[in-house]
């Protein structure tokens, strides 16, 4: 039994630094954000609402340069200021940033909000957790074991949820009149801001797969229902 002893010791302190971190990103939305009100957004997410038959949508705000959209795991939905500034400056459309809305709300219908924390702050946790467990049978390429292993995961994860959310967003804003060119547009859009002069990639899209192959999904969806 002692054996295990530090394979419990590794899991059990996975699972704090994991319960930290959702801890502590849900203290750093509360603090850094607050509801997003626009009229014109609103009156889209309305539409959005009526289809999925809820009162009304609540968008925040969360106060980062960084392009991003984001679901946190109790089920909010965030649009970062760096987005939020792109639409007000006309490079961003009102539909556009719909889409976005509808590609998070894909995120928590579908239960990958929850799922996702891990992704984005609980990954070291596990990483950290199976490192020192393999470490104990594969001393020295224990880690590395652990490491790629882990990427491999979150890769696959992630990659299948983007899909998924996407395809529930497009049937989401066909049925609400708003169609899929918008979803479009902005990938093509966001893929075109990455090049120009160096400039930062957004984040939304470096934790996405690639525009094109998104865009083809989308249309393969959209054929099949006959959209
Ligand atoms: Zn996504």
């Amino acid at each position: 039994m002692l054996r295990f002893a530090p394979i419990l010791l590794a899991l059990l302190y996975g699972l704090l630094l994991y319960r930290f971190s959702v801890w502590r990103t849900k203290r750093e939305l509360d603090a850094r954000s607050t509801e997003l009100v626009d009229p014109t957004l609103k009156a889209l997410t309305d539409d959005l609402a009526r289809v999925v038959d809820v009162p009304r949508i609540k968008v925040h705000l969360y106060e980062i340069e960084a392009v991003n959209g984001l679901a946190a795991p109790d089920g909010r939905i965030f649009i970062t200021r760096g987005f939020y500034n792109k639409y007000r400056a006309g490079e961003v459309t009102a539909v556009e940033l719909a889409s976005v809305i509808a590609h998070e709300l894909g995120h928590v219908a579908l239960g990958h909000a929850r799922r996702r924390m891990i992704d984005f702050s609980g990954q070291n946790a596990l990483r950290t957790a199976l490192a020192m467990i393999l470490s104990r049978f594969l001393p020295g390429i224990g880690p590395i074991i652990a490491n790629s292993a882990m990427s491999l995961l979150m890769a696959r994860l992630s990659r299948s949820d983007e899909y998924e959310a996407d395809a529930y967003a497009s049937a989401l804003l066909l049925k609400a009149g708003i169609g899929t060119a918008p979803q479009k547009s902005l990938f093509e859009k966001l893929d075109g801001m990455t090049g120009a002069g160096g400039a930062a990639m957004p984040a939304w899209l470096m934790s996405h797969p690639k525009t094109a192959e998104r865009i083809k999904a989308i249309e393969a969806n959209e054929a099949k229902w006959g959209g």
